[in-house]
């Protein structure tokens, strides 16, 4: 291009709703002029298609970066697309592009998709640079001393924190010049987020939330100066505003978690130079926070497959119960334990819940009912406001014993000691399930141990107007040791087996070894034409170092003591799925995109919603 010519980008908006320090956008600013898009491909969501309220909020969400572009200069173009990567290639032809930017997202599906359309348009020849909008972080910077992949949140944290990267936030730009050009758009109505059987439900959320990043920075200060200082001792009350309910902005992109860093930090400065030692103590806790969900995009780079498997491979023999009449009750509100079912409630009603009682509904679901924690995961994906497939694949992780720091599987926390804990007065089961609103405190957490005067009193009629426990909690705890016994056994006999060589040993992390956790490493990539140092990088491998035929794919055992083999990504995929050229591309993309086949065949993702 002539030095007199303009650069004319287009700026792909996913995830990354805002224009303050936003880098996809600001690059394109500087360079020239913009043409702003949204695409909308239902079709690639897949069975992660976002649930009611998640595009509720989506929509709410659009229509102010809409007005905010506006009032800069720029139009937000909405495409309702069959793939994604055919709209840009419209857009490049329909305004004379010369390069697409966006900004980088890490969820197993968003991998696979971005990588083949990073991969289509760079056959085109059209330029594409991404940027990290998302994370303080990225996945590819972080690993311990010998360079592999952490897979414990506390290490994880630690080398972030020591890593001392001052996190740089961009102002927005101050005008936008518009690249003109004509594609088949549509309004924002036609893309089809909210249809008319929604409107009404909708239209509750409204009046309790307000999506849009000028709201997310609103939220943040008020958080910040009302709530961040007693944050370490409120967060585990269940009630009222303790926490800072930024996770849905958060979730997408509609305030830079750069910019949330920087403003906690700035209040601990001034903490610290008070000797206030509760608001320091609140900012860690809340940095860790922050954190986790960092460490949730972490674990689904480098693991890409924890979306359909846990990463220890323990529960893969576990005998889960796929009871439908069970999962139905916890999805209703009716186990028969108050904490559960006001939790279920709230969820449907308000596409919300606090965190403590993700972790008291989830637990119940896996460790009580013994049911697919990944059912669980996709009904929480449906059904939250903030539904975030990574923060969802780490809490369900976590409490379902699939991770070495998360809860043990054996531990079986009981709802109604857990009830007295965080909600002691009961003001959460009054609020949430007006059908013991009049049961005394007392009784509150285990209507069915009351008296029946009581119980008569209160107008409770157990088996009626509230259900019996679905399960008593000491058969639930009797059960769970069964079932995790004969996950022992089936394991044990799995090993025996293949110490006879009846069946072949593949690296995988559900394969049966004596090694819990495959180890990631990062291999240097080598640049695609496209690439620069911001780049979107992917655990990659190259075909004629590392790529072993099917055979040598097999492994035996590694002896006791043996230091494991360095796991890559794509060693437990068929060897067949890679080209010449997927060399440095091949990614986190290809074996997500392998394991997702899976996904809709046989796989232990099964949920019922997709077999509805
Ligand atoms: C089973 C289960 C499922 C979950 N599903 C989701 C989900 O779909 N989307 C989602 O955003 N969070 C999820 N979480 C994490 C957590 O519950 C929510 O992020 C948090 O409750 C949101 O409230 P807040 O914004 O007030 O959080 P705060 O306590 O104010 O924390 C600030 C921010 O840190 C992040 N964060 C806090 N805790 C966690 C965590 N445990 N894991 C990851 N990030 C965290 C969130 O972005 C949050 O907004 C899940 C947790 C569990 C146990």
């Amino acid at each position: 291009m002539g030095s007199n010519e303009i650069c004319k980008t287009i700026v792909w908006f996913r995830r990354d709703l805002r224009i303050e320090d936003n880098p996809a956008l600001s690059a394109a600013a500087r360079d020239g002029s913009v043409f702003a898009v949204f695409i909308w491909c239902p079709k690639e969501e897949q069975q992660f298609y976002p649930g009611r309220v998640s595009r509720w909020w989506l929509k709410q969400s659009l229509i102010q970066l809409g007005q905010s572009l506006k009032s800069l200069g720029v139009d937000l173009v909405f495409m309702k697309a069959q793939t994604t990567v055919s709209a840009l290639i419209e857009c490049v032809s329909a305004i004379g592009a010369t390069k697409v930017v966006y900004n980088q997202l890490y969820d197993p599906v968003s991998l696979v998709r971005d990588h083949n359309i990073k991969q289509k348009l760079g056959e085109l020849g059209i330029p594409v640079q991404t940027y990290n909008a998302d994370l303080l972080f990225e996945p590819w910077e972080v690993y311990n001393d010998d360079g592999y992949a952490f897979t414990n949140f506390n290490a994880y944290w630690d080398k972030c924190l020591n890593m001392q990267k001052d996190p740089i936030i961009r102002l927005p730009p101050s005008r936008l010049l518009q690249a003109t050009g004509s594609v088949e758009n549509c309004t924002i109505d036609k893309l089809g987020l909210e249809d008319d059987s929604e409107k009404p439900s909708n239209a509750l959320l409204g009046r309790a939330w307000s999506p849009g990043w000028i709201n997310a920075d609103i939220a943040l200060i008020a958080f910040v100066e009302n709530h961040l200082l007693d944050y370490a001792n409120n967060r585990k009350t269940v009630t009222g505003n303790t926490t800072s309910i930024l996770s849905p902005y958060i979730h997408f992109g509609e305030i830079s978690v750069r910019k949330i860093f920087h403003s906690v930090t700035m209040k601990q400065i001034l903490w610290t130079k008070e000797e206030n030692h509760d608001g320091e103590k609140s900012v860690d806790c809340f940095l860790r926070s922050i954190g986790l969900r960092e460490y949730s995009r972490y674990i689904c780079f480098n693991f890409p497959f924890t979306h359909e498997k846990s990463l220890l491979s323990n529960l893969k023999h576990f005998p889960w119960q796929a009871n439908q009449t069970h999962f139905k009750a916890w999805r209703q509100g009716r186990t028969g334990y108050p904490l559960v079912d006001a939790g279920m409630r709230e969820i449907w009603a308000t596409g919300w819940l606090h965190n403590k009682i993700r972790v008291i509904t989830a637990s119940f679901l896996v460790k009580c009912l013994l049911l697919p924690w990944q059912w669980g995961m996709k009904y929480f994906w449906d059904t939250l406001l903030d539904a975030d497939l990574e923060s969802d694949i780490l809490g369900w992780q976590y409490i379902s014993g699939g991770l070495p720091d998360g809860h043990e599987i054996q531990r079986l926390d009981s709802p109604e000691v857990q009830g007295f804990k965080f909600d002691p007065e009961g003001e959460y089961i009054r609020q949430w399930l007006p059908e013991l609103a009049r049961m005394p405190t007392e009784w509150i957490h285990h209507p069915w141990n009351a008296p029946p005067a009581v119980l008569q009193a209160a107008g409770v009629e157990l088996g009626l107007n509230y259900p019996n426990p679905i399960i008593d909690i000491e058969i639930a705890r009797d059960r769970l040791a069964s079932a995790i016994q004969l996950m022992y056994e089936k394991e044990s006999a799995t090993r025996q087996e293949n110490c006879e060589g009846t069946s072949e040993v593949v690296v995988d992390n559900c394969g049966p070894e004596e090694l819990p956790i495959p180890k990631v490493f990062l291999r240097k990539n080598k640049p695609c034409p496209s690439s620069s140092s911001n780049d979107q990088k992917v655990p990659s491998m190259h075909k004629e170092t590392f790529v072993p035929d099917n055979n040598e794919r097999k492994r035996s055992r590694p002896s006791n003591g043996q230091k494991p083999e360095e796991y890559n990504l794509h060693d437990c995929k068929s060897g067949s799925e890679f080209t010449e050229t997927d060399d440095d591309l091949c990614s986190t993309a290809v074996s997500s995109s392998a394991s997702k086949k899976q996904a809709t065949g046989t796989s232990n993702f099964c949920s019922p919603f997709l077999i509805k």
